[in-house]
């Protein structure tokens, strides 16, 4: 089962992948993931990477390219994977068709968990963190005493990241950036859509259906 995972910032992702790892037993390859994975192993290209990087530069496309095509190359994604967070552009789409075509895989899916602007900001504005790393919800998972962290007792704290005003803007980048690849698989032939603001289980089920 090779997928490709789109969604918006609070579209529960990273939660969907894990169980689709555990459901078709295939790895989940975030791009994040394995960036830091080829920067620790000092990879040809991951030294390349991390040189732009502590430059506080963006890694040019033929780098991020370079790993995720070493990535995918590995035995474990013969017989599936769950692409996360690559492609993000029409360039970095070919060069993905071109690995495959290459490693002799074919896409069976490309999911789009939509979820919308008002639920995403209802879900990433009621996050709230502690200086020890724990994280909340307001409302899926409060601490036992408000604001105060259950682990060490510290007051807890809203990310600049979840205030609603910076999640609108989140939203936008994410749309501008993903909509030219929803058309590009869409035509393809590969777009499956997610109906994504149901329950964690009814999102699961959703996509177990448009992948049957
Ligand atoms: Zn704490």
């Amino acid at each position: 089962m090779h997928i490709i995972l789109v969604g918006p910032p609070g579209a529960g992702k990273g939660t969907q992948a894990a169980k689709l790892v555990e459901e078709f037993e295939v790895p989940h390859i975030a791009t994040g993931d394995i960036f830091r994975s080829a920067i620790k192993n000092k990879t040809p290209l991951g030294k390349k990477a991390k040189q732009f990087i502590d430059q506080g530069k963006l890694v040019p496309d033929e780098v991020t390219i370079g790993i995720v095509r070493e990535r995918l190359a590995e035995d474990d994604c013969q017989k599936g994977f769950i692409l996360d967070g690559f492609p993000r552009t029409i360039a970095q789409a070919d060069a993905l068709q071109d690995i495959l075509a290459d490693l002799d895989i074919e896409l069976d899916a490309v999911l789009n968990i939509k979820v919308s602007e008002e639920e995403v900001v209802r879900r990433l504005s009621g996050r709230r963190v502690c200086e020890c790393g724990a994280s909340y919800h307001i409302e899926f998972n409060p601490p036992e005493e408000d604001n105060a962290c259950d682990g060490c007792g510290a007051e807890l704290y809203q990310r600049e990241d979840d205030q609603p005003e910076t999640i609108k803007e989140r939203v936008a980048v994410y749309k501008e950036q993903t909509s030219p690849l929803i058309s590009y698989y869409q035509d393809l032939n590969l777009l499956k859509e997610i109906e994504g603001e149901a329950g964690f289980e009814e999102v699961f089920n959703n996509i177990k259906q448009a992948l049957c």
